[in-house]
């Protein structure tokens, strides 16, 4: 016991073995102990926490562990997806082979300013250039990031780009250095199954009105819904044909709510911080519904306006010497997008 306590201690150093995962390999070499009870005594142990690293220790003597970390270096290759919508983004991405990793980060870096139901009709393009990591012997590891993305709406471009500033800050601009970040979503739900509100016919999407003062999204019941923006829970509970409702206070003019919700987020209460993009609840059709959908407003000094029209207050832009190292970087991820051939092995 003795020896195993020592081994434990040893590999801390480098790992916490509470991280430890069902299915992880650890490699042990034991060696019987001829005396005493009846265990064995731990000679070596390999624990491979990740793919970039694996971690070792030997017994050296009776008594010390000889503790070493090698780390593995990964490639990361780019390929790319582009097609043409006809029900959903998700629906043609899926086709196109995007992988679901790829497809949701493709989604949110969209969600602050695609409104996914409304904004998106058939025939209308995507791209996407994205990373995928292999090991140094070729074996694939996990997908990376987007790097690229462009959703033709209408024939109008609307390309994304990964830019880390030289703060070391991680974010999608735009072709003008905008960033894609917005102080509030225009679709603050998983964008994934909404499909294109053009000529859908079983549930007519609402637009804005006087008497609806919001906008619908349908979804199936159970997708989760976002926090539009980050701000503080203001209301929470049943609220009449809402149903179950949600109220979220972003500084001291804008309020997003949600409504018709089948069930909230545990943890969510009044009073509490939610952060930009965090599950708040989930889509119902609780209250005056028809059918599973999430009712969202914004309300600006306490009025519900149209989110449709709202100009959704623009994130940072990049200016000076900070812009002349995006725009380099914009060219070469477009001049990687071209050389690449869609038919990736
Ligand atoms: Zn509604």
């Amino acid at each position: 016991m003795e020896n195993a306590h020592k081994a434990v201690k040893a590999l801390s150093k480098f790992y916490d073995p509470r991280r430890t995962k069902p299915g992880q390999e650890i490699t042990l070499v034991l060696t019987p102990q001829t005396s005493g009870p009846n265990n064995n005594i731990i000679q070596r142990m390999v624990v491979r926490p990740s793919i970039y690293s694996e971690i070792t220790i030997a017994l050296i003597d009776d008594q010390r562990f000889r503790v070493s970390k090698q780390t593995f270096a990964v490639k990361r290759r780019l390929f790319k997806a582009n097609g043409s919508i006809k029900t959903s983004l998700y629906e043609a991405a899926i086709k196109s082979g995007v992988p679901k990793p790829i497809l949701m980060e493709l989604i949110r870096i969209y969600s602050w300013d695609v409104d996914f139901q409304r904004g998106i009709r058939v025939g209308d393009k995507f791209e996407v250039l994205f990373e995928k990591l292999f090991t140094e012997n070729g074996k694939f590891a996990r997908f990376g990031n987007v790097v690229y993305g462009n959703l033709i709406l209408r024939g109008g471009n609307n390309p994304l780009y990964r830019y880390r500033t030289s703060k070391g800050i991680i974010g999608y601009f735009d072709n003008k250095g905008k960033s894609a970040r917005k102080a509030l979503m225009r679709t603050p739900i998983n964008g994934a199954r909404l499909s294109s509100g053009f000529g859908k016919r079983r549930h007519p999407i609402l637009g804005y009105n006087k008497l609806h003062r919001g906008v619908d999204f349908s979804a199936p019941r159970g997708t989760p819904v976002y926090a539009a923006g980050s701000g503080s829970i203001v209301k929470k509970g049943r609220n009449g044909a809402y149903g179950n409702y949600i109220r979220v206070r972003h500084g001291s003019k804008f309020e997003t709510a949600y409504a018709h919700l089948s069930r909230f987020k545990p943890g969510i209460r009044i009073g509490a911080r939610v952060r930009q993009g965090a599950i708040i609840g989930y889509v119902g059709s609780t209250g005056r519904s028809t059918g599973p959908h999430l009712h969202y407003e914004i309300l600006k000094n306490n009025t519900q306006i149209n989110p449709l029209r709202l100009k959704m207050p623009s994130g940072k832009r990049l200016a000076g010497n900070e812009l002349a190292l995006f725009s380099s970087v914009q060219a070469k991820l477009e001049q990687q997008y071209t050389a690449l051939d869609t038919n990736h092995k």
